[in-house]
């Protein structure tokens, strides 16, 4: 028979960000009765989440910390032009930590695993037929439904290559944008996690979501080669396509997901617009969170709304980069873009990541001669196609 759990506060989705909210609320409010329900076998899904030292404000630390596999000092970038090493520390969370983190955080009983059938703002229904009755609930989904945005695509496949040999790279490379550009900007990306295991993926910039598997694998092991590295056996394997924003109706978005529901992560739309991470906001998020008295429905509501919205708002910059970089250059030209930006300041190219970028910024950004046609350029900028 169907039962009925009545609590504080449900998180419905145990991704990213729920499990992020579920983890600074047991350390901060370790008294409050809350539900984490998730469909999947593990909190956090199959990822390698990734960011920089200054995506997360020094005080907020703490909650990402004991999540962080990795560590690095710094990183490189490579495009034909030019090459670099930042200075920057760079960190790399695996979703296995993730899950043992988040879930033994949990006291017994509050992991619920099972799929949400139905979430309002008073309850959730799970495929058993159980009722999960909260004050707050917070819908953290993961991605809803985007139809409402003019977007372009970051899309990956990544394979952890466990190698014969050590291979002597001490440092992830961000973007190696020497390679062939195909579908789009692409561009290399690899994780030393250690001596003989290098996480590489394929990655494009392109305007469509679809993903050839194959061709892109095959791409990675013709990389590997390359570069001397010898591959035993691959490990884990994520593939993703996430959202570039370039414009589109953010009320309609919010309302789409459930006008009156508090939401979280790509779910409420708190994202990069152009490079689709969404790891900062969810830090930021979590911490507000767990730093309100209010956790009821309406209290929620109005912080993940308003926190969604002004990201919206002050992000109009970064929806016009992520245009330019669509609209004004032809595809396989358009790593000469970010290899213009890499040429900038650390400090600027940090603040762009952590979507903190300055007015001095973004006039340095959009100063002296575009790397594409200045008419495609300003198109873009009026939101034509060039
Ligand atoms: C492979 C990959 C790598 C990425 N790397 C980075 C990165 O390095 N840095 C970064 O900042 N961003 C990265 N992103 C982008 C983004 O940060 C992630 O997609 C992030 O996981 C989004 O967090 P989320 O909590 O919104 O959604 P998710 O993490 O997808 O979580 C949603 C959760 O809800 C659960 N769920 C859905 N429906 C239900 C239901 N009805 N009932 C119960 N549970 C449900 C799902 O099983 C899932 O666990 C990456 C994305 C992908 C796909």
């Amino acid at each position: 028979m169907a039962g009925r759990i009545e609590c504080d506060l449900a998180i419905v989705g145990g991704g990213l960000a729920g499990g992020l909210i579920a983890l600074a609320l047991r350390k901060k409010r370790p008294d409050l009765d809350l539900r984490l329900i998730e469909a999947g076998p593990r909190l956090g899904g199959d990822h390698v989440w990734s960011f920089f030292t200054r995506d997360i404000a020094k005080e907020d630390r703490w909650l990402a910390a004991p999540l962080v596999s990795y560590g690095w000092r710094g990183y490189d970038v490579a495009f034909p032009a030019h090459a670099r090493t930042i200075d920057t520390s760079y960190y790399a969370i695996e979703s296995e930590r993730f899950d043992r983190v988040v879930r033994t955080s949990l006291a017994p009983g509050q992991l619920i695993a099972e799929k949400a059938l139905g979430v309002g703002t008073t309850a959730a229904v799970l495929a058993s037929g159980d009722r999960i009755e909260a004050k707050g609930i917070i819908d953290a989904r993961g991605p809803g439904d985007m139809s409402m945005f003019e977007m372009g695509w970051q899309k990956f496949v990544g394979r952890e290559l466990l190698l014969a040999d050590p291979h002597e790279v001490t440092r992830p490379t961000i973007m190696d944008a020497t390679v062939e550009q195909v579908d789009g900007y692409r561009f290399v990306y690899t994780l030393p996690f250690t001596a003989t295991r290098m996480f590489v993926e394929d990655t494009y910039y392109s305007d469509t979501p679809t993903i050839d598997r194959n061709a892109m694998v095959d791409r990675i092991h013709d990389y590997a080669l390359a570069k001397g590295w010898v591959t035993e056996a691959v490990g884990r394997e994520e593939t993703g396509a996430l959202p570039v924003v370039m414009g589109g109706d953010f009320d309609s978005f919010w309302r789409a997901g459930g006008a009156r529901l508090p939401k979280a992560g790509l779910r409420a739309g708190l994202f990069h617009p152009t490079t689709g991470y969404s790891l900062p906001d969810a830090v930021r998020l979590a911490i507000r969170i767990a730093g309100q008295s209010d956790l009821s429905t309406p209290a929620l509501l109005e912080l993940t709304h308003g926190m969604a919205n002004r990201a919206w708002t002050d992000r109009a910059f970064y929806r016009m980069l992520s245009s330019m970089l669509f609209r004004a250059a032809d595809p396989d030209e358009r790593y000469r873009v970010l290899e213009r930006f890499y040429r900038l300041g650390p400090g600027l190219i940090g603040r762009f990541y952590a979507g903190r970028t300055s007015v001095i910024d973004k006039a340095r950004i959009l100063s002296g001669k575009p790397p594409v046609p200045v008419g495609r350029a300003v198109a873009a900028i009026r939101g034509r196609r060039g």
